[in-house]
């Protein structure tokens, strides 16, 4: 039986979340945007809320929850401001990735204390020019007495240079097979390891992006993730993807609500030909559509968490069709309510509206578009 009914434990993180993100998070955005980076007192309170653990065992030190806790709590950080989220939220898809590729004793030895010290893992799959399918990638792995040698450049690694590991996919040198691909798990702080300048960005500006190049970068074979067969990574691959794509649903509609509550509170408050604009029908339209496009987006991102949690068969890639779609249209209509108001950075939605278009190209269709 569907349910939508959260546990108690995580209505009350979602209240306080809510509180965090409206007086904590909303008023620095501006300053964050502009600074390029989370103030870091207020990274360090995001990092204490722990909602980078609800989801993960707890044997590894999580709160033992799983991504249908997570959705809704990504939600409301993403409601205050969604630069800082994707900043500050940084271990999350890697640490999945862990979960799903790793050995017991990968677990414990790499998950465990990443989730305890709460550092980012960036993830390095895409390659300029080249989809990320064995035979177009052109990062490289070569193996010699246990440990590994990778070669090649990364690109658009939100979280470079910042991030204290760098979750790196590549391929055999020499091997187009999906069995022959690794993800690596390497410390920033790897000689050869080199971030390039930080790439300048349409939205997400509290966000750094740079591309990573590996240039003979040893690794331990402790640090490398692998699967039993084809199938099997193709399969562990698309559910890390799957995972990425369902966060990046929840956090789209923590904007679009964000967007979507202060445009209708303004219409309410701006009068024009007398009249409060919200009751203009033309208005009142885009703010009821507004609402219901939330929570469709809302609906359809819980249900893909609840098939992935179930293991039936994936709609992660139709939540994110949908969302990324109706995520354009609240954006603008949000913009238009303001009229020229909505053109200045006196308010938030000029923000809210580049920053849905960034997220709206993050999710990798590339990879596996028959997926869902
Ligand atoms: C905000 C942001 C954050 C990101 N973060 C990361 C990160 O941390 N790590 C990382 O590795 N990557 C990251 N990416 C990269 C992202 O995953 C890729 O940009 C994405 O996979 C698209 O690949 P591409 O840019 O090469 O586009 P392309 O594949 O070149 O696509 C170009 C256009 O063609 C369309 N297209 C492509 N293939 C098909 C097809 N078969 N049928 C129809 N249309 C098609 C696409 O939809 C798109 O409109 C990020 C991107 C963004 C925007």
């Amino acid at each position: 039986m569907p349910t939508f009914e959260l546990d108690e434990e995580i209505q009350d993180m979602q209240k306080m979340l809510r509180d965090f993100a409206t007086e904590m998070i909303r008023p620095a955005y501006r300053e964050a945007e502009h600074a390029g980076e989370t103030p870091s007192e207020l990274r360090e309170s995001i990092k204490e809320l722990s909602v980078h653990l609800v989801d993960m065992p707890e044997e590894y030190g999580g709160l033992g929850k799983d991504i249908r806790s997570a959705v809704v709590l990504e939600e409301e950080l993403s409601y205050g401001d969604v630069g800082i989220t994707v900043d500050v939220q940084d271990t999350s898809i890697g640490a999945n990735a862990i979960l799903i590729f790793g050995t017991d004793e990968q677990k414990t030895n790499l998950l465990t204390p990443i989730l305890e010290s709460g550092d980012g893992i960036a993830a390095c799959f895409s390659e300029k020019g080249n989809p990320v399918s064995p035979e177009f990638i052109e990062t490289t792995w070569r193996e010699k007495e246990g440990s590994y040698k990778l070669m090649g450049s990364k690109t658009f690694v939100v979280g470079a240079g910042r991030a204290k590991n760098y979750l790196v996919l590549a391929k055999k040198d020499g091997s187009n097979d999906w069995q022959d691909l690794r993800l690596f798990l390497i410390a920033a702080d790897t000689p050869g390891v080199v971030v390039g300048d930080r790439l300048g960005t349409l939205g997400l500006e509290t966000c750094a992006v740079a591309d990573v190049a590996l240039m003979g970068v040893k690794v331990d074979s402790s640090r490398v993730l692998s699967a039993e067969s084809s199938d099997a990574f193709k399969s562990k691959l698309g559910k890390v993807l799957d995972y990425a794509r369902i966060v990046t649903c929840a956090r789209m509609v923590g904007v679009m609500s964000a967007t979507s509550d202060y445009s209708a509170k303004y219409s309410t408050e701006r009068i024009a030909f007398d009249l409060p604009i919200s009751q203009h029908q033309s208005i009142a339209f885009m703010v009821s559509d507004n609402a219901t496009d939330v929570d469709a987006c809302r609906w359809m991102t819980w249900q893909a968490a609840h098939e992935y949690v179930r293991g039936g068969e994936s709609t992660a890639n139709r939540a994110l069709a949908h969302v990324v779609e109706r995520a354009q249209k609240v954006a603008t209509d949000s913009v238009q309510i303001l009229g020229g108001h909505g053109f200045i950075q006196d308010h938030p939605v000029e923000k809210w509206m580049r920053d849905l278009r960034a997220l709206s190209l993050i999710p990798g269709n590339d990879l596996f578009p028959e997926h869902g």
